[in-house]
């Protein structure tokens, strides 16, 4: 790109390259969206589009490079799904969003805490009738050592993170709101199906689960 276009366009597509806007209207148009639901342990899930590579390369530009733009658009897809969830469910007044916690040493790796930064950038993009009545709670917890899930298979997710999450106990908030997950991607649904597990077993019962994307397989 010649310096004229550098100060012309001062950001180019994370995807593509071209000049102009973070993500240009047509990779916009490639990631689409989903607008179908499905449930996990009985909990519905509400996610913003089908995952695939312009969708991957973004999760992973948030995920593992903490790029500002990739999260935010996370954060739009995950907006959207909110907004459907809320339109299409009996909502309480307050909500919580829960971040999907990432493990420990994931955590130190990055300096960051990816889901809680995706439920933050969230909050900002939230249109303003909704800003007064939703809030940002790290009820779960990673209790011992998980694998990272990207290689496994399902089986192994589930034996992965399998009782691996619990409660914190100032969690007494939680209890007179809707509670909504908030992750990435819906691959298998073992992180999410344990996070569920985790909440119930303190007597808390999630509403629904957000996600940006979710694998075409699970409505096969
Ligand atoms: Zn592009």
């Amino acid at each position: 790109m010649g310096a004229i276009s550098q100060l012309l366009f001062p950001s180019s597509c994370l995807l593509c390259n071209l000049p102009g806007l973070d993500i240009c209207s047509e990779c916009r148009i490639k990631i689409g969206r989903n607008h179908r639901n499905l449930f996990i342990s009985d909990i519905p899930v509400w996610a913003g589009a089908l995952y695939g590579d312009g969708l991957s390369e973004l999760i992973l530009l948030a995920k593992e490079k903490h790029i500002a733009p990739a999260r935010n658009f996370l954060a739009e897809l995950l907006v959207e799904s909110f907004m459907r969830a809320r339109n299409e469910s009996e909502v309480r007044e307050r909500v919580i969003l829960v971040p999907v916690p990432s493990s420990k040493s994931a955590n130190r790796t990055r300096g960051y805490r990816h889901a809680y930064l995706l439920a933050r950038h969230m909050m900002k993009n939230l249109p303003p009738s909704q800003k007064g009545s939703v809030a940002i709670q790290e009820v779960l917890v990673v209790n011992r050592k998980v694998a990272d899930q990207t290689n496994l298979n399902r089986e192994q997710r589930e034996a992965n993170v399998q009782g691996a999450y619990s409660v914190t106990k100032n969690s007494d908030l939680a209890e007179q709101a809707d509670l909504y997950l908030v992750d990435d991607l819906l691959t298998t649904g073992s992180s999410v199906r344990e996070g569920i597990r985790a909440l119930r077993q303190a007597g808390l019962r999630p509403a629904g689960v957000l996600t940006a994307g979710v694998s075409p397989r699970l409505f096969s």
